[in-house]
């Protein structure tokens, strides 16, 4: 979606991400120096290269791609293409790859591309050009290869920019029998895995589940009761903001009551039809005019409506030191990358609004592109070995089972007893085991640690912890 960025900061996005890991490195205690070193952006290539267009004519387009840390590789992170992403925005994104990696285990260093162009005024053919042009000269410039940096989808792009990225590089290195694991997110059908498109959405969905887990937490929030019925808030009907608030209407019962898009919001305290919205979105190319719900014109300002959960999964610098005020919202569950920007966090902080992390809320997606790659590198989908072998084993459980009661197992037992789980259940399992573990991680953190005050803080200082431990075990 494009809702246009906000100007609203005295600190650039990089450098507030900085300050976030500051507050943690604080109370970290590590040698002179190392902070430094790890907060540090280790390389960032610019490229401007022409493409011809369908008239005949050229145009140059302008791009980077940032390494933040290669104190894991690959170094991962996706490709964003944007009329107005720029140099800082994509190495703060890049250094959240690396925090957002290391906080759910896994083994990556951070990056981020980023293109300025906007997909909706060009051709299918102009975009494959222009793909396939800038993945040329990242290639070429050792800035995509499967042991080394693997991009992914961010806004802009999806499984039809990752086709293009891994057949570029399929061309350029026929014999790397790795070549799929140098790009995640492709369709399943082209090297992809079951459950990648849903698993940012999947992961928030999962990261939610396990803070209604944890009545502390819970109770910070000042909730008595659990999920269903709660009154939930998503900026941006994206592949992000979609799958979350449908996972959450569909699954869970709390009522998505405002969606905001970029040409306004749609608000209804009863619930809007999340399924319905979005074809209107599909149809329409916005909210604007849907037949249920009031129709707000100024969208931003739907975020400060009253709610449970507020969900933006839009732009970064949403909530900014000039509506964070009125954001009403006790629970802020961070979609989008750097949706809240230093200023309105230190004033989230101050009041006590619980925010789980973009750089653990949002990690769904860099997680299941983890199993992605596991499974090119592989070569062998994941069950594919176990799962007739499983439900077998169900079955001779069953029969032992009924000869040794002369009763019959009843038929939705049965079912699942004999159910081998296909590569979807799980991506889903290994996408949920993550996301507890890392929350749980997090939330020892929070109440451990007199200092910590907030789960942003929380989650940095669990990351930044485990990548100090790497720079020192390695040596810089
Ligand atoms: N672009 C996504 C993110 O910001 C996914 C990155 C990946 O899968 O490598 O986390």
């Amino acid at each position: 979606m494009s809702i246009p960025p906000a100007a609203t900061s005295s600190v650039s996005f990089s450098q507030g991400v900085n300050l976030m890991a500051d507050r943690a490195l604080a109370l970290l205690n590590l040698a002179d120096g190392l902070a430094e070193t790890i907060k540090a952006c280790n390389s960032v290539l610019q490229l401007n290269f022409p493409v011809k267009m369908d008239d005949g004519n050229y145009r140059v387009f302008q791009g980077w791609r940032a390494v933040h840390s290669d104190h894991r590789l690959p170094v991962k992170g996706g490709i964003r293409f944007a009329p107005h992403v720029n140099q800082d925005e994509v190495i703060a994104l890049a250094s959240l790859m690396t925090y957002k990696c290391a906080i759910v285990n896994v083994p990556y260093g951070g990056s981020k591309g980023g293109l300025i162009v906007d997909p909706k005024t060009h051709s299918v053919g102009e975009m494959e050009r222009i793909t396939r042009a800038f993945a040329r000269h990242l290639i070429d410039k050792g800035y995509i290869s499967p042991g080394g940096n693997v991009p992914a989808p961010d806004m802009g792009t999806g499984q039809r920019e990752m086709s293009w990225i891994a057949d570029t590089y399929k061309k350029l290195h026929p014999h790397d029998i790795n070549y799929f694991g140098c790009v995640t997110g492709k369709p399943p059908t082209n090297g992809g895995i079951r459950g990648r498109v849903e698993a940012t959405g999947r992961g928030l969905q999962y990261a939610i589940h396990e803070f209604f887990r944890h009545p502390k937490d819970i109770a910070l929030a000042g909730f008595d009761s659990g999920l269903a019925g709660k009154r939930v808030i998503v900026q941006g009907l994206g592949n992000v903001g979609y799958h979350v608030a449908k996972f959450l209407q569909n699954e869970d019962d709390a009522r998505i009551t405002v969606i905001i898009e970029w040409d306004g919001a749609l608000h209804d305290e009863k619930g809007l039809d999340v399924e319905a919205v979005k074809q209107h979105i599909t149809e329409h190319g916005g909210v604007k005019g849907y037949g249920a719900g009031a129709y707000i014109a100024d969208g931003k300002s739907a975020l400060e409506i009253d709610c449970d959960i507020l969900v933006p999964a839009a732009l970064e610098a949403q909530i900014t030191i000039h509506n964070v005020d009125r954001i009403k919202a006790p629970l802020i569950v961070e979609g989008a990358n750097g949706p809240v920007t230093y200023e309105a966090d230190e004033r989230l902080r101050a009041r006590g609004t619980v925010v789980l992390p973009d750089a653990y809320a949002n990690a769904g997606g860099v997680t299941v592109s983890y199993f992605e790659w596991i499974k090119n590198l592989s070569h062998i989908r994941f069950g594919r070995m176990g799962r007739r072998f499983d439900e077998y084993r169900g079955q001779v459980v069953i029969d032992a089972l009924e000869e040794m009661v002369g009763k019959e197992v009843p038929a939705h037992l049965r079912d699942k007893l004999t159910q081998g789980a296909d590569e979807l259940r799980l991506v889903r399992s290994g996408l949920d085991d993550t996301m507890r573990l890392a929350y749980q991680e997090i939330s020892e953190a929070f109440h451990t640690n007199d200092q910590v005050n907030d789960f942003r803080t929380a989650a940095f200082f669990v990351s930044l912890k485990k990548v100090a431990t790497t720079y020192m075990e390695m040596g810089v």
